[in-house]
Order: structure tokens, then C-alpha cells, then sequence
């Protein structure tokens, strides 16, 4: 299990809650484990009062997590992460004083004394974990943290002993290694996280990755892990679009180079997908992080031939890596008890109740498949022939096909847990008088804004597009550029004749300019990115000021708003819509009216709650449960939905 910050390791009175969560996977059959990154000073923390291992007085927190994870069969390495200049703090170092383009403080360069203080760090915090109980530690070296600003020239323009050549760039990576070794002796894990593919032009090249990989190999380390792109780099190397297995064949080119066994990562999000990684002869091992977010059983369902029944993590980012971002603590969209283990359980019921979940969209999923769970008699009603709701929107759209594994996901644990689906039906009051307790997951309808013409011919939803109830001209403004607007620009761009670029590997590195021949420093100088021309001229209109998509998730919604770029798309923001008729959609804009001459006009303007049964079952003095869309339209997602439904069905 990779590292991943969840914010838990940040605070003393989280760890309870941190160990229970490592309990939770190590018991779920992982064999190791690998701590969200831990700084080794002050100077490397992530944020201020970030997670680090600096003193003897934090180890009895520590113990509680080996502890735990002992307990469950398995093994953890605690992280060592020297942020560097991604800190988000003034008192960051660096190999240099360049300031990086994702963080607004500038790093101090460290003297060639500061060096030799900071490899003493990684020293004391290896011994305080060996201390603590950890099996060993993974030492960050890529991403563009610390240890990589000083082994590329990217950043590194020092002259002395720690830069110039790569020999001298690559010296404080074998410097931490041996002298890690030597304080933590023989029978001690360490992991090196290389950076194989910085993802930036002036990144390493090839052949220097392979002398870092054998350098490391010789300074002690026992296990070398890949990592791919540094934060700052401009292609998405984890984001849903990417597809799965994406960066295995750079793995792949090191294998042989040392003799340490190699891990690979990013996207293997099922046993098949990692198995086929193996047995192609990519890796030696595979890390997966997010994916055990999504189940913490994921490992014991592989090995028990079910892997139908594992939660698969869809890549979306959005209570992961986008809470960490945020500060907040991590979970999954999919997995709402993620970090949560301490407080949403299943318990069985004590009573069995019998329980009406109507409309079958995430929220309704959720609900009625965890109440089953715990043993109450669940009847889910549903108006369409297929469960899923919006899902079945969302999945259809290039790059979200991961969304198709949730569906099966809960509509698996719908019938493992005897739940009575009545699909083509929508509920009536009738249908739902004889219930102990009545769920409505009715979710949304789209609004309908009040444009003078938006009943012309031309105008169409969102719904009849993404249905493919509805034809689309070639050329199409969208108005609204909120999640579904985003999505709706890839729908209408992606052509048919064209290989979608989430499902290939290849086509992936050609769309973002990633050289797989590996002849380009970093993967990608002088590589031209070869975005697929989009099919339609398409216009994305917004009545706010600002960038359009300021609302979507942190770590994914620089990769939509680079795609509008990069396919040609004219995005609008402050725009005022004046009407639609046969000339067109009619726009003013600061003070200037212009008619967009489009086939189509296609309304993503956000949603409102379908909340008709609702009124109907209050008149007959039924109490209902409200939840997802059918609770707040405003700013909902799948999140929100899913945790809405595990949270109410932990209560019945
Ligand atoms: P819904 O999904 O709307 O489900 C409600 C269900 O109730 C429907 O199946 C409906 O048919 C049924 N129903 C209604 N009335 C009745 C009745 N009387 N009887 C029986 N059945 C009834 N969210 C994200 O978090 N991330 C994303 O990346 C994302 N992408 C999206 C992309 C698209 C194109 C779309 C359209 C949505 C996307 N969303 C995304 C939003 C997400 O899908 C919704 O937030 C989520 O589906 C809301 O869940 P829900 O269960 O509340 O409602
Ligand atoms: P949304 O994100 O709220 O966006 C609605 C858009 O419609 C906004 O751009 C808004 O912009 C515009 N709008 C609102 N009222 C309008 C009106 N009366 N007339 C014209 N324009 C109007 O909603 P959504 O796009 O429907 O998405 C629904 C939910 O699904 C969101 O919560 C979203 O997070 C989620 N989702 C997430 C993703 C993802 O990738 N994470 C993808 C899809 C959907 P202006 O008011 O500026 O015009
Ligand atoms: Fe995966 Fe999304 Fe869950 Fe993160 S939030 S673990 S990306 S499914």
C-alpha cells in the first residue's frame, strides 16, 4: 500500500484513528505498507505543524500504528518526506533558491553545511522509526520534493560538492541511503522512491535514472519504487483520464538495471490490472494507494477469487487528494468510512426493519445496500430500467469509464445483501405506506434557465445529449461551465473516429507529449503533445467573472481547464444571455452583444431537488428520510451522496 497523506498523522490525539485505519487494511490482507510522508525537520514539513518524526517524544503515537498493523499480519515503513520548496511555509530549503510554481514561498538554498545537517535528519528520523517499530522506512526521492530539487538540474544550480554533475546531483540521495543503512542496520527495510520520469523538460535523462537507480542500489536501500512526474509538471499521472497501468512500461525499462526487486505504480486499480502488470514483467511488486482506500479488503477479495466484490477506486481525486489539499481529512467518494473507522460503522441491526429506498442514483445505492448489510429487509424503487442515476450519465463521458466499477460495485452488493430492487417503477405513496422507514434518494432535475427561447428547437439538456436521445450540430455553445459544462466539453469534442486516450496507454503519451522511447530528458523535452483535434467548435459560457471551472477539484480541474486550451474551446466568462432563436444564442458581454451562430445550445445550468414525492408522502403523513440530491441540490456530488446514504443506513 503506497503512501498517502490523510491528514490524520498530522495531530498527536489522530492516531487512534490513523491505527485503526492501518489495522483495517493490514487485517484486509496487505502485505506492506507505506506511511503518509513524515518530515524529518521542521524546515521539510508539508504545511506548518505537519506530520514529521523529529523527536523521541513521538514515538508512543507511533507504536499504536506498528502496533496495530503487526496485530493485523502485516508490515509498515513509515515515509521520510522532505518537502523542500513544495512546503507551504517560509521557512523552506532547497537545493537552490527558485521558488516553485505551485507554492508562493520561496525556498532558502541550503549551504553545503545545511546539507550535511538535513542528511542527518533522514538519520535520526530512520532510527526513531526503527524505534517506534516501523520494518523500515521509504526515503521520498521524486515527486519534485526535496531530495529530487537537488537530483535534477531543474532546480539544482549549485556548483559545489551537491550539484553540477549528475554525480554530484545525485550525491545526497546516496548519502541519506548509506548512512540510513548504517543507523539502522542490516535487517532494516528501506524503500527509495526514484523519480523514473520527472515529467519536465529539463528533468533527467534516461541513463541518469538508471545511475541514481544503481548508486541507491548500492548505498543499501532494499526496494526501489517508482515515482512518475513531479507535482508541478503539466501532465495528470493519477487523475481518472490517465489510463490504467499507464506508466508500468518505465518500470518495465529498469528492470534488470539493479537487483533489488522494483515496485510499480499509478492507476493499477484492480488484481487484473496488476497481476497482467506482473506478469508482463513490469515490476517485481505493486503499490497501490488509492485503491485501498476504496476497500480495505480489496487484498483478501483478490485472493479469495472474488474481485467482483472489491470496491474499485474510480480515480476522481475527490475526497482523497483534494481534501488534503484542502486540509481536510482524507476519505473516498466511494468509501465514505475511509479515515472514518473509528466513527461510521455497520454494525448489525438489532432490530430488523423493513425499509423503502426510493431512487436507485449513488445515494440509493448506498443507503439501501449497507441497510441490508445490517440485516434490515431493504425494497429499492426505481423509475428507470437501470440503477445508477446520474451515474449512468457520468460514465459515459471519455476518461470517467472507471464510474461503469461503482455501478457494479453496489449493484453486486445489492443482491449479496438481499435487497428487493423494483426496477421500471416509480414509487407511490401506496407503494410506501406499509414501511418502517421510508428513504427517498430522488436526486435532481435539471434547471431550466430563464432565457427568453430556451424552448427553441435548438436548445437541448443535458440529459437528452448525454442519453443520445438528441443529435448535436457541429457547432455548440454550452451554457454553464460547472462540472456537467466540463464534462459536456469532452463528450462533444471527443470523435468518434478517434481512440480515446483514458483507454491506451500510448495514445495517452502521444495526447500529452510523453516521449516512451525515453530518449527525452525528463520524458518529454522536445516532444510535441499531439491533442486529438476536438470534432466540433464549441463555445463554454459562464454568467460569473473569473477563470471557468474555479469550482472543480484541486488536484484535477488544472488538467479540464488545460484541455480547453489545448483542444481550441472558447470559454466565455461574465457573459449575459440575452435570448436563442434561429440566428443563434445571443450573448452581451461587457457591454457588447454578439450572436454565437450555433446549431445548438446545449443548458448545464446546475440542478435543482426532485422533491415531488416528497410533498406527496408529507400530505399523507408519511416522514420520509431525505438524502443526496433529493435532500440539497446545491453543490452536490457523488461524495456527498454516497456518504449521505452509508451515514443514514448506519443509523436505522
Ligand atoms: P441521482 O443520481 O439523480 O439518482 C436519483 C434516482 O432516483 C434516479 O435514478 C431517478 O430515476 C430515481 N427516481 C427519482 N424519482 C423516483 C421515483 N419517484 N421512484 C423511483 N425512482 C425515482 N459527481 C461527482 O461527485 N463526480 C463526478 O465526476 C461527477 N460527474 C458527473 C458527470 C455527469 C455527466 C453527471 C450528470 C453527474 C456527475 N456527477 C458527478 C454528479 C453525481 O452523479 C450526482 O451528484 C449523484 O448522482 C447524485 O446522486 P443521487 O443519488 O442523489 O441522485
Ligand atoms: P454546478 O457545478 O453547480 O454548475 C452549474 C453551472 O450553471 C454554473 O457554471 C453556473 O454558472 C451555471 N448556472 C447556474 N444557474 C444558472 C442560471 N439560472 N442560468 C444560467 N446558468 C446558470 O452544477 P453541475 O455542472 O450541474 O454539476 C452538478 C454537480 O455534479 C456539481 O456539484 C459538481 O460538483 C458535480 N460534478 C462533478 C464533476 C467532477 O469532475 N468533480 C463532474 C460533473 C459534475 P454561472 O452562475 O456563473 O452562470
Ligand atoms: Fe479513489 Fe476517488 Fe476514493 Fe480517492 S476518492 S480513493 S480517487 S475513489
Amino acid at each position: 500500500m503506497g503512501s498517502m497523506h490523510t491528514g490524520l498523522e498530522d495531530r498527536a490525539r489522530d492516531y487512534p484513528r490513523l491505527a485503526a485505519y492501518f489495522a483495517e487494511r493490514a487485517e484486509g490482507g496487505v502485505g506492506l505498507m507505506v506511511t503518509g510522508g513524515m518530515a524529518p525537520n521542521w524546515r521539510g514539513w508539508l504545511a506548518p505543524f505537519a506530520s514529521s518524526m523529529v523527536s523521541r517524544r513521538q514515538l508512543g503515537r507511533h507504536r499504536l500504528v506498528t502496533d496495530a498493523v503487526h496485530q493485523g499480519g502485516s508490515k509498515i515503513a513509515m515515509q521520510i518526506l522532505h518537502a523542500g520548496r513544495y512546503g507551504y511555509h517560509p521557512f523552506t530549503v532547497s537545493s537552490s533558491g527558485i521558488k516553485s510554481p505551485i507554492t508562493p514561498f520561496k525556498p532558502r538554498a541550503l549551504s553545503a553545511a545545511g546539507v550535511e545537517r538535513h542528511i542527518g535528519s533522514f538519520v535520526r528520523a530512520t532510527r526513531l522509526a526503527r524505534e517506534a517499530g516501523y520494518d523500515g522506512v521509504e526515503v521520498m526521492g521524486s515527486e519534485g520534493y526535496f531530495i529530487n530539487q537537488f537530483t535534477t538540474q531543474h532546480v539544482n544550480r549549485r556548483t559545489d560538492e551537491w550539484g553540477g554533475s549528475p554525480e554530484k546531483r545525485f550525491r545526497i540521495a546516496e548519502e541519506i541511503v548509506a548512512r540510513c543503512r548504517e543507523a539502522a542496520g542490516p535487517d532494516f527495510i528501506i524503500i527509495y522512491r526514484l523519480s523514473m520520469l520527472d515529467l519536465l523538460p529539463d528533468g533527467n535523462q534516461w541513463e541518469e535514472v538508471i545511475a541514481q537507480a544503481k548508486a541507491i542500489e548500492a548505498a543499501g536501500a532494499s526496494i526501489i519504487n517508482t515515482g512518475i512526474g513531479w507535482h508541478e509538471a503539466r501532465i495528470p499521472t493519477i487523475a481518472t483520464m490517465v489510463p490504467r497501468a499507464a506508466f508500468t512500461w518505465v518500470t518495465r525499462r529498469l528492470m534488470g538495471q539493479v537487483s533489488v526487486p522494483l515496485i510499480t505504480s499509478n492507476r493499477i486499480n484492480t488484481p487484473q490490472v496488476a497481476e497482467e502488470v506482473l506478469a508482463r514483467g513490469d515490476a517485481d511488486m505493486v503499490s497501490m494507494a488509492r485503491p485501498l482506500l476504496a476497500d480495505a479488503e480489496f487484498v483478501n477479495k483478490a485472493a479469495a477469487g472474488q474481485p467482483e466484490r472489491i470496491n474499485t477506486c474510480i480515480a476522481c481525486n475527490q475526497a482523497c487528494l483534494d481534501h488534503t489539499f484542502k486540509n481536510k481529512t482524507a476519505s473516498c467518494l466511494v468509501n465514505p468510512r475511509a479515515c472514518h473507522e473509528t466513527k461510521l460503522n455497520y454494525e448489525p441491526a438489532t432490530i430488523s426493519r423493513s425499509v423503502a429506498v426510493v431512487g436507485a442514483g449513488p445515494a440509493g445505492l448506498a443507503c439501501a445496500s449497507v441497510a441490508a448489510g445490517r440485516g434490515h429487509r431493504v425494497v429499492l424503487f426505481e423509475q428507470s430500467a437501470d440503477t445508477g442515476g446520474q451515474f449512468n450519465m457520468a460514465r459515459r463521458i471519455p476518461g470517467k469509464q472507471e464510474f461503469n466499477e461503482t455501478l457494479r460495485y453496489f449493484n453486486g452488493e445489492l443482491s449479496r445483501n438481499g435487497v428487493e430492487t423494483r426496477l421500471g417503477r416509480r414509487a407511490t405513496v401506496d407503494d410506501l405506506k406499509n414501511f418502517d422507514e421510508v428513504v427517498l434518494a430522488t436526486g435532481v432535475k435539471p434547471r431550466v434557465p430563464a432565457i427568453p427561447g430556451v424552448d427553441h428547437r435548438s436548445v437541448l439538456g443535458y440529459v437528452d445529449v448525454l442519453a443520445g436521445h438528441a443529435p448535436v450540430g457541429e457547432r455548440v455553445a454550452i451554457v454553464g461551465a460547472g462540472g456537467i459544462g466540463f464534462d459536456m466539453v469532452e463528450f462533444l469534442s471527443h470523435r468518434k473516429d478517434q481512440q480515446d486516450p483514458s483507454q491506451s496507454a500510448e495514445a495517452f503519451a502521444n495526447e500529452w507529449g510523453i516521449d516512451r522511447s525515453l530518449v527525452a530528458r525528463g520524458g518529454v523535452e522536445g516532444v510535441s503533445a499531439s491533442p486529438a483535434a476536438p470534432g466540433r467548435e464549441i463555445w463554454l459560457l459562464q454568467r460569473s467573472e473569473g477563470k471557468p471551472g474555479a469550482g472543480l477539484g484541486k488536484t484535477t480541474g488544472w488538467v479540464h481547464r488545460l484541455n480547453l486550451k489545448r483542444h481550441g474551446i472558447k470559454s466565455l466568462s461574465g457573459v449575459g444571455y440575452v435570448r436563442i432563436d434561429d440566428a443563434g444564442l445571443h450573448i452581451e458581454q461587457d457591454g457588447k452583444v454578439q450572436v454565437l451562430e450555433v446549431d445548438n445550445v446545449v443548458i448545464c445550468a446546475g440542478q435543482l431537488e426532485n422533491r415531488e414525492l416528497a410533498a406527496e408522502l408529507e400530505s399523507n403523513g408519511i416522514t420520509a428520510h431525505l438524502i443526496g440530491g433529493a435532500n440539497i441540490a446545491g453543490e452536490l456530488d457523488a461524495k456527498r451522496a454516497i456518504r449521505e446514504g452509508c451515514e443514514l443506513a448506519a443509523r436505522l
